[in-house]
């Protein structure tokens, strides 16, 4: 075989973003079960943040495709903040049943401001909830008006489940590398990314690196930013030892001399960090929604559903896992600018010492609802960053009355309790609104002191506030 890299083509990297729980993951592992002959790697699955499979369509048509697993949105995000995008094509999920979300909304920004082609899959297409139309709507809201529509997004209706509409996306990548005319220039100086590392407690220092340009060999010395290394073992995304890695690539580098970011290029001579190109995360979300950019840990899927079932729209969640504290979560998390939240895990000195030195904050608690106020409490800090205060009540306003000219507000308590006298927030839209205190609490027509979860009562405050229907009030202690 020719092996004239001129006219060789390298095999797209497609990132694979979306709102949580649209279906990323399962998505991802479909078409690695269909198209993989997973070969024999000792039992041991074998996780990379990305993986290169051959596909094989009905139609004839075949090719290489490297997929950006999750915690993709992350990695993506952490790459254009480092300004060293290694992706080609987006793949954007969208649950047909949810529709676009907060993290959907973040994705089409940076897609946008990376101006890369974008084919949305719409995912979980089997359940009969599914909502087509309403999909396509906000995303002509959104500026990504559907081919149907008379746009240029592909939107391809899939089910991870029984497998429709796969063939349909994988062939639509393809085509779409066809008309990219993607050069492999194995030829070039070494340029790789890395989208996933950790420290190994037997291994050390493990990055997952994409190759851009060039080749990666076994013994190469290498720098990725101001860290460097000889490449002692390289892995393929099958756990498989490999000699060397050609463009497009996905392939875990073992001999770093420490970890280095994700994001981070990877060369054979030190490459100069330009701190003009590090663009604040800030930027490269929406910053027009403040969010508090949150990784979460806990023991079992049954508690860490819980946890992200009880979050609010102002909380951006990153990614999540089962498990203890790892050094990835800890990188991830400065990388993605968000804090931790540990649950019911253990997490060790090493960590501790390793989340102090790169300014991680880690929140940790075995009591599911001390992590829910935690993260609220944040959530306020961030909204409100003057605030220092430990959150003792919720509650909604359902009703209002008027008592003698007085605006008395029906309020259902939803978590904690409240007293006569609590400084409180209200709040309307995630946002601070006013803060006041509570004047006065009656149960009925008793005047009490204090009010408890499940009850509801009429409050009024002073100052004054113009408080409306669906207003949150949160009652809080200053702890300074
Ligand atoms: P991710 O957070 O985007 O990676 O989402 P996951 O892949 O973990 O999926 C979230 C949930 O949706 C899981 O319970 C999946 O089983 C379910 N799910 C994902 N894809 C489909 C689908 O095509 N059909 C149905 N019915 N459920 C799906």
């Amino acid at each position: 075989m020719t092996t004239n890299s001129a006219n060789k083509f390298r095999p797209p990297i497609v990132a694979v973003m979306g709102h949580i729980d649209h279906g990323k993951t399962t998505l991802l592992d479909k078409i690695r079960s269909a198209h993989v002959a997973l070969k024999e790697s000792g039992g041991i699955t074998q996780h990379i943040s990305s993986y290169q499979t051959e596909v094989k369509l009905k139609n004839g048509k075949s090719g290489l495709i490297t997929f950006i697993d999750t915690p993709g949105h992350a990695a993506f995000c952490a790459m254009r903040t480092r300004g060293a995008d290694a992706t080609d094509i987006v793949v954007l999920v969208i649950s047909a049943t949810d529709g676009v979300m907060a993290q959907t909304k973040e994705c089409i920004n940076q897609i946008k401001k990376a101006n890369l082609p974008v084919i949305v899959a719409l995912t979980k297409f089997d359940l009969d909830t599914r909502q087509p139309e309403m999909v396509k709507g906000q995303l002509v809201e959104m500026d990504l008006t559907p081919e149907e529509y008379g746009g240029q997004v592909a939107v391809i209706p899939v089910s991870a489940k029984n497998g429709t509409g796969i063939e349909e996306l994988l062939d639509l990548i393809l085509l779409n590398a066809e008309i990219m005319e993607l050069k492999d220039e194995s030829d070039a100086p070494l340029e790789a990314v890395v989208v996933e590392s950790k420290l190994d407690t037997t291994r050390g220092p493990v990055a997952a690196v994409i190759v851009k340009k060039g080749i990666l060999k076994l013994g190469d010395q290498i720098f990725a930013e101001e860290i460097t290394g000889k490449v002692k073992a390289l892995l393929d995304s099958n756990g498989k030892n490999i000699k060397e890695a050609s463009p497009g690539t996905p392939v875990e580098i073992l001999g770093f001399e420490k970890v280095p970011c994700v994001g981070a290029r990877v060369a054979n001579h030190p490459l100069e960090v330009s701190s003009e190109k590090i663009v604040d995360v800030k930027t490269v979300f929406d910053p027009d929604i403040p969010r508090l950019n949150i990784v979460i840990k806990a023991d079992v899927e049954g508690t860490l559903e819980a946890l992200k079932n009880s979050l609010s729209d102002d909380v951006n969640l990153i990614y999540t896992g089962v498990g203890p504290v790892n050094d990835n979560d800890v990188i991830a998390a400065k990388t993605s600018h968000a804090e931790l939240f540990a649950f019911n895990v253990p997490v060790s000195k090493t960590i501790k010492n390793l989340a102090d030195n790169e300014k991680v904050l880690i929140f940790e608690s075995k009591i599911i609802y001390e992590i829910i106020e935690d993260i609220q409490s944040q959530v306020l800090k961030m909204l409100d960053p003057t605030i220092e205060d430990t959150i003792v009540g919720e509650g909604t306003i359902i009703a209002e009355f008027k008592i003698e000219k007085v605006r008395i507000a029906g309020v259902k308590i939803t978590k904690g309790e409240m007293t006569k006298g609590d400084s409180v927030h209200l709040m309307r839209d995630a946002k601070i609104i006013k803060n006041t205190q509570i004047e006065g609490i009656r149960q009925g027509k008793e005047i009490v002191e204090k009010i408890k979860a499940g009850h509801d009562c009429g409050m009024t405050f002073r100052p004054y506030v113009d408080f409306k229907l669906g207003d949150a009030i949160i009652a809080y202690k200053n702890s300074k």
